[in-house]
């Protein structure tokens, strides 16, 4: 199959997010969930204008399948990490870079993000929201603070207090807060109700340096 060439603008890149291949067996206990290509794409695209893709080192912690990190791929970032553990949804991450032409490096990382520890201009992640394993979110944060200046992160927009507090421990300063009602889709077998929402916000952090 011939890769894609994308073009770069939002609606560019939300169309070669949709074209993805999705988890296919999502793991609950990981809390394995998609970022919905048009939620990927608006924070990518913000990402991109403020200049925090292009040319820079970008790292999509919890990367499943792939969309963040390859989103930064497709708008030029230098270099991105993709650092998952769960082998199966990297391997459809693998796929899915395969499919795109692209003149970033990639580097694919197996393994828990506690262990990932090089430094980037950039992080941009979906990380469990800490329903199935407590405080995990917390945890992914206090690694993107420790490797990046700048970091892009999804969360209940109900946690947005502890967050605001959790940033300001660690000094990092919220510059910005895009709120989205999230689709869960049906793919856990606890969801019957067919496409539930959740409220999600991402943030965005930089580095406190005054
Ligand atoms: N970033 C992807 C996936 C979000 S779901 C997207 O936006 O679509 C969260 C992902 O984090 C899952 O793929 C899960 O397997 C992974 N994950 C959870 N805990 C992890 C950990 N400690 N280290 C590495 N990956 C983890």
């Amino acid at each position: 199959m011939a890769k894609r060439r994308i073009k770069v603008s939002r609606a560019g890149i939300a169309i070669a997010l949709s074209a993805l291949e999705g988890f296919s067996k999502p793991k609950v206990s990981a809390e394995q969930y998609m970022t919905e290509p048009d939620i990927a794409a608006t924070i990518l695209w913000d990402a991109y204008m403020k200049g925090d893709i292009s040319g820079k080192r970008v790292a999509d912690l919890g990367s499943g399948t792939g969309v963040l990190g390859i989103g930064a791929i497709l708008l030029g970032a230098a270099k991105v990490f993709l650092i998952e553990q769960d082998k199966e949804a990297m391997e459809i991450a693998k796929e899915n870079l395969g499919n795109i032409e692209s003149e970033s490096s990639a580097e694919f990382v197996l393994g828990d993000v506690k262990e990932f520890s090089s430094k980037v201009d950039t992080v941009i992640m979906n990380p469990p929201f800490g329903t199935k394993s407590e405080h995990s979110d917390k945890r992914f944060l206090e690694n993107a603070f420790d490797i990046g200046n700048v970091v892009y992160s999804l969360h209940k927009t109900e946690t947005k207090k502890f967050i605001e507090a959790f940033a300001k421990d660690n000094k990092f300063k919220i510059t910005q807060v895009m709120d989205f009602s999230y689709p869960l889709k049906a793919t856990m077998d606890f969801h019957s109700k067919g496409v539930e929402k959740i409220n999600v916000s991402c943030f965005r952090f930089v580095k406190d340096n005054t």
